[in-house]
């Protein structure tokens, strides 16, 4: 390990993934210094980060907030407070950051996570909204700007491990889907799913809009799309399976018929971490997984019956241009619909595929290009739910 601390910079500090990432900064403070931090709102829990870790920089979603903030905190600790989206960007290439850790839920986390590449930063992408709605766009600013993605989604990351210093290309990339709470659940048992139900995951603890979506499987959507960004596989190699027990995180097939796989206790504190200290692999401080213990793995299909969104997902990817923004942003709109619940848990899939369905592919040659399919698909999806509405009820 190197003996200086290495900047780094949290977006989305406040959030599922920036919590566990400022943990590891604590199991290590040798090897971390916090010289940024970024989220949407201000309040009590950025403040005591603030207090915690004194960043350099501070980015706020809203110029509001950022007032609101600087007012507390300004002149106290020196700290620079900019707001607005080129506040959160302004995280994302604050000069002493070496390491970003993109963890901003949903489409907010694009331009940020773009810049911290074209700046040239190791990336540790949590926001998998960016390689989904951007992938060709991410790809290329990495490329051009000299940064690097470490994936922090579980999957990713254990795919990027069965990957690592291989030479030969994988045959077939196979993603694992725990099933979420509904994996066993009938279709009408599934209709009268409440947020409160949806919201049980059996084995991650992760964010609300991720976990709706973790029992849509749009989330595992939206992975095959991300891993056709990070890995570079067409889209008929990337392909899922259920997995319940969530300890196998993904595998990769060879040409051989030899599988490599990934294996652990299902915790997010593993790929947060591994994200962070890349290529070093260091204690968690986690009761590890035993094999002196019985252990079961089952694999089976998933049902497309069930869970119309894993479809929904390979269209958009298949299609390709700005149909993953499309549906990506539509279905941003039905799960905050559902979680505050207006519509019902089969809403999200007929919302997202109106939308998806009436949206005319395009080639997107900027961010611009991506803001605005993302905007069309936000507006026409929103258009949709007073229908939604009456079908729900
Ligand atoms: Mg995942």
């Amino acid at each position: 390990m190197t003996s200086e601390p290495r900047g780094l910079a949290v977006l989305g500090a406040t959030g599922s993934v920036g919590s566990t990432t400022l943990d590891v900064v604590d199991r290590y403070p040798e090897r971390f210094r916090v010289v940024g931090l970024a989220a949407g709102r201000a309040g009590e829990r950025l403040a005591s980060l603030v207090e915690r870790y004194r960043p350099e920089v501070v980015g706020l979603g809203s110029r509001r907030e950022a007032d609101r903030f600087s007012k507390r905190f300004g002149a106290r600790h020196g700290v620079r407070i900019v707001g607005g989206p080129e506040g959160v960007e302004a995280v994302a290439c604050w000069p002493g950051a070496e390491t970003v850790m993109s963890a901003i839920v949903g489409a907010a986390g694009l331009r940020p996570t773009v810049a911290a590449l074209a700046a040239g930063r190791v990336v540790g992408l949590a926001n998998k909204e960016s390689l989904v709605a951007a992938g060709p766009l991410v790809a290329k600013a990495a490329a051009s700007g000299g940064g690097r993605l470490i994936p922090v989604d579980s999957e990713h990351a254990a795919i990027h491990q069965c990957l690592a210093g291989r030479e030969e290309p994988p045959r077939r990339l196979w993603l694992t889907a725990s099933g979420g709470p509904f994996r066993t659940a009938t279709r009408e048992e599934m209709r009268e799913a409440t947020v409160e139900t949806t919201l049980r995951h059996p084995t991650w603890r992760m964010g609300p809009k991720i976990t709706v979506d973790s029992a849509t499987l749009m989330n595992k959507g939206l992975e095959m799309i991300e891993a056709r960004w990070l890995f570079d596989q067409a889209p008929d190699a990337i392909r899922v399976v259920v997995h319940p027990q969530s300890i196998v995180h993904s595998l990769v097939e060879f040409d051989d018929g030899s599988f490599l796989a990934q294996l652990g206790a299902p915790h997010m504190a593993v790929p947060v971490q591994y994200a962070l200290t890349w290529p070093d692999r260091i204690g968690t401080g986690l009761e590890p997984l035993s094999l002196e213990e019985a252990l079961s793995l089952d694999f089976h299909p998933p049902d497309p019956e069930r869970f119309p969104c894993l479809r929904l997902a390979r269209t958009a990817l298949e299609a390709g241009g700005d149909a993953a923004a499309v549906l990506n942003a539509a279905n941003e709109v039905a799960v905050g619909a559902f979680l505050a619940g207006e519509i019902g848990f089969f809403d999200i899939p007929a919302l997202v595929g109106e939308t998806l369905g009436a949206h005319e592919v395009g080639e997107p040659g900027t961010l611009d290009d991506i803001v605005r399919a993302d905007r069309w698909a936000r507006t026409r999806a929103a258009s949709l739910l007073p229908r939604m509405e009456v079908a729900a009820c």
